[in-house]
């Protein structure tokens, strides 16, 4: 017999049936000739009570051997359980001890640690409830993720991560020398980074975006999901420097089209989760946000809202609001503008169309409608956290895209696969890039991104 999940013990597993469990001790209790054991394996918020009597050969010096940390095995037979809240409980019959921990050093002691310092020891966090939690949540985020555009027939593109390409033209990249720790030793100049890699700048991506026009352009339908790096101010509670991007691109499809796969994507996602996540899900709404729950039902339940930009600042300026940033037609929409529209205003996600032409990127299709004061560019802004996506039309006409390019200072030689890409064959096309830790932190309600990722990218962090 092999060991089994501890989940599926909890869930499935029979009284008076033999079962075997391995994990890591969360708490050892002892009482007169007899100890219990919380033996958790990551598979579930639960812990399997481990019930050793002291009928046990070596009893004492098993016991001994155990503290909150250690990792162990044990076979025996499972029981009904008289404690409250658990179905079954394992009666040890042989108890395998593998690496000891040290009660005096061991980091996690059973007080509730603040996320901060659990920041500091990356390498232990996972092993408590709320990490746990958050971790299995993304695994099934991530599942989900794949599994809905695996459904419709979309293609996984793997674009690269180091890349010439600036897909937003924003400067916030990162810059790959291209040398080696040796030479970088042995240079004794400055490093130039216009020659030593591809003898251009070279940097870590930071969209998969382009890529993936490409590969829609060749199979229709196709997501990227992968990191992304961006070297901006990410000192705030939704940024990273090192983050995950789901970028879905589709051919043959506009604004309107993407807006819809971007509804029908999130509400997947979300009912995955409730469905596959229930213990976890409920641990977040009952101990960290008690927001939750009733921001999964905004997403699933409701049609988003959709408006124009043009609307939004009309909205905002009969708000009588005293906003900290400006309102004004033309200008970006910030965090508490996003807020009060999808938090206060509709209460549910609201999915903002159409911007003026100044504010967002070159490649995003100009409208014809409006004397071309605007792209079709989308963002979809959720209660609670704000922006979750964005995304667009992008341009496919060659000679609108060339003067685009100029006009925003770029050289469109940098850019000739991307404007070939409207010489041979060019269709309407959209996509749209959601950040795959602001959307777990979204579903966990996690007030500060870096407690969604397993290694945030930050001084605090810099020895893993
Ligand atoms: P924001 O306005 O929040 O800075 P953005 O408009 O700069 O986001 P986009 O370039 O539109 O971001 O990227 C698409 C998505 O990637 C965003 O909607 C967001 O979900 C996510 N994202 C962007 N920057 C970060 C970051 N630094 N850390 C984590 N996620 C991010
Ligand atoms: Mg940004
Ligand atoms: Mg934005
Ligand atoms: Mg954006």
């Amino acid at each position: 017999m092999s060991p089994s999940r501890i989940i599926d013990l909890l869930r499935h597993a029979q009284p008076e049936t033999s079962a075997q469990a391995q994990g890591w001790v969360r708490t050892k209790r002892e009482a007169k000739g007899i100890a219990f054991l919380e033996l958790n394996d990551g598979s579930s918020l639960q812990n399997l009570q481990v019930v050793i009597s002291q009928d046990l050969p070596e009893y004492e010096q098993v016991i001994k051997a155990i503290a909150t940390g250690a990792a162990v095995k044990v076979a025996g037979k499972l029981v009904a359980s008289p404690g409250k809240g658990q179905r079954i409980e394992l009666s040890a019959e042989s108890v395998e001890v593998f690496g000891t921990a040290d009660p005096e050093t061991y980091p996690l002691q059973k007080k509730r640690h603040s996320f901060e310092f659990l920041r500091t020891i990356a390498h232990l966090r996972p092993r408590t409830n709320t990490f746990g939690a958050v971790f299995r949540v993304r695994n099934a985020c991530a599942y989900a993720i794949h599994q809905f555009f695996q459904e419709r027939g979309f293609i996984w593109a793997h674009t690269p991560i180091i890349t010439a390409s600036d897909c937003e033209g924003a400067g916030e990249m990162f810059a790959v020398t291209g040398l080696n720790l040796d030479k970088l030793a042995q240079s004794s100049k400055p490093v130039d980074y216009s020659q030593d890699f591809f003898g251009k700048p070279t940097f870590l991506t930071v969209s998969g975006q382009l890529e993936a026009e490409i590969m829609a352009m060749a199979f229709s339908n196709v997501y990227t999901f992968g990191p992304t790096f961006r070297a901006e101010n990410s000192n705030t509670s939704r940024h990273l420097a090192e983050f995950w991007m789901i970028e879905p691109e589709m051919a043959f499809c506009d604004l309107e089209g993407n807006a819809d796969l971007a509804e029908d994507f999130l509400k997947y996602i979300f009912n995955f989760v409730l469905e596959k996540c229930p213990e976890d899900m409920t641990f977040f709404q009952e101990r960290i946000n008690d927001q939750v729950m009733a921001n999964a039902r905004k997403i699933i339940d409701q049609k988003f809202e959709r408006i124009t930009y043009t609307e939004a600042i009309r909205l905002l300026e009969n708000s009588n609001k005293n906003f900290e940033f400006p309102v004004k037609w033309g200008l970006d929409l910030q965090s508490e503008h996003e807020r009060y529209l999808a938090e206060e205003f509709f209460q549910k996600p609201t999915i903002v169309m159409d911007y003026p032409i100044g504010i967002k990127s070159f490649y995003m299709r100009v409208n014809d409608s409006d004397s071309q004061q605007t792209v079709r560019a989308m963002d979809i802004l959720a209660p609670g956290i704000g922006e979750i996506i964005g995304g667009s039309q992008r341009e496919e006409r060659l000679d609108v895209l060339e003067s685009r390019i100029k006009a925003m200072g770029l050289n469109p030689e940098d850019y000739w696969w991307y404007l070939d890409l409207r010489r041979y064959g060019s269709v309407p096309h959209a996509g749209f890039g959601l950040g795959f830790e602001r959307l777990v932190q979204f579903i966990t309600g996690m007030g500060n991104i870096r407690d969604v990722i397993p290694f945030p990218r930050s001084p605090l962090n810099a020895d893993f």
